[in-house]
Formats: C-alpha cells, structure tokens, sequence
C-alpha cells in the first residue's frame, strides 16, 4: 500500500514536470518569434504643423488620430508611435530614428490638401524605397481594409517622390487620410470616423506577420 502510494504520488509528480516541460517549451517558442514591429510616423510637428485651415491644422488633427489608431493587437505585434511630442526634425533625423527603430514597415500618416474631389483616402508609395515592392503589398492590404468603411469613396495609391520613404529601410508608405481643404473630413476625422478608421486599421495590423 505504501509502495502504491509512492508510485502514485511519483507519477503525480513526473505528471507535473512533463507539464512544466511542455509549458517551458511552448513559451520559448513564444519567446523566439521576432515581433512584427510597425512604426507609425504622424506626419509634421509642433513647428512644421503641416496645412492648416480654418485655424485647424494636419498636425493636431493627426496626433489625436494616431493616438487613437491603434486598438487591440495580437501579442507578436509591436506598435511604435514615433516621435509622439512633436519635436521638431529634419527628414534626415526622422529617418535616422525611424531606422534605429528596425521596423518591419513603417507608415507616415497625413492627410491630403487637394482643392477638392472625393472623401478618399490614398496610399502613396517610393519606388526607390529599397523595399519597394513588399511596400506595394501592404498597402494593398490596408486598402482593402480601409476600403470598408463607406465613408471613403476611393482608396486610391499613387507613386511620388516622397524623400522620407527613399530614407527608410524597411517596407514604407504614406496614408493620406481624407482632405484638409474639405471641412467634411476634418470634422469625420475628429469624431466618429476616428474610430472607425481605427476598427479598420487594426484589422489591418492584426492580419500582418
Ligand atoms: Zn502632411
């Protein structure tokens, strides 16, 4: 009977280190996955303000929405809000951190300043970025998502010289989100569109890696 019960209780407790075993293992296997990490560069700062209109301008309206950009993502995913006090940079410097950073993609925000047109949304991308073409996939991932709310009439990309995207080595582009000059986006961009924009660009990040 005691013999029983030392083999039980030896059992017992080979049980519970092949657990712990099991349970050590499947965290280093966490542990080794290099996280997907993403910085998002909110265009201009507290100097260079970027368009202002009406006494609104890009670089306000955008640091409320970038803080609010990002909701719940999966647990390999890393999230950089770069340079979130506004200190001014020259593109060089802002490159140089971004950089330092090691980014998996980086994504500059602004918003458009056209005179007029549709409530789009556009993705523009560097073909001398040196990850060019993986930069052209991610943006179609994000347009496919930002293309879900009805707000936006056109997710559009467009090709442009952009010097902050040529300096970046990782894949980059910039999301122009809606239009300075029409008060409609600068208004939904304040309120609810702030949200929905950040329902879609989760989705968004959470499909990456
Ligand atoms: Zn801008």
């Amino acid at each position: 009977m005691i013999i029983f019960e030392q083999i039980f209780k030896m059992k017992k407790y080979l049980l519970f280190i092949a657990l712990s075993a099991v349970a050590f293992t499947a965290k280093a296997n966490c542990d080794n996955v290099k996280p997907f990490t993403v910085v998002v560069d909110r265009g201009h700062d507290s100097v260079d303000q970027g368009a202002i209109v009406d006494s609104e301008s890009e670089y306000e309206i955008l640091s409320s929405l970038v803080a609010q950009l990002t909701g719940e993502v999966k647990d390999n995913l890393n999230v950089i809000y770069h340079n979130p006090t506004g200190v001014q940079l020259t593109i060089d410097e802002r490159a140089a951190q971004i950089n330092a950073l090691k980014p998996d993609l980086v994504i500059s925000v602004h918003m458009g300043s056209s005179k007029n047109g549709p409530r789009q949304a556009a993705i523009v991308l560097n073909d001398k970025n040196s990850s060019f073409e993986r930069s052209q996939e991610y943006a179609v991932k994000l347009i496919n998502h930002l293309a879900q709310d009805s707000y936006f009439s056109t997710v559009r990309t467009e090709i442009t010289g952009v010097a902050l995207l040529e300096k970046i080595n990782a894949p980059a582009f910039m999301l122009e989100i809606g239009n300075m000059n029409a008060k409609r986006d600068r208004y939904y961009l304040q309120t609810n569109g702030a949200k929905r924009v950040s329902v879609n660009f989760t989705a968004f990040l959470n499909e990456l890696n």
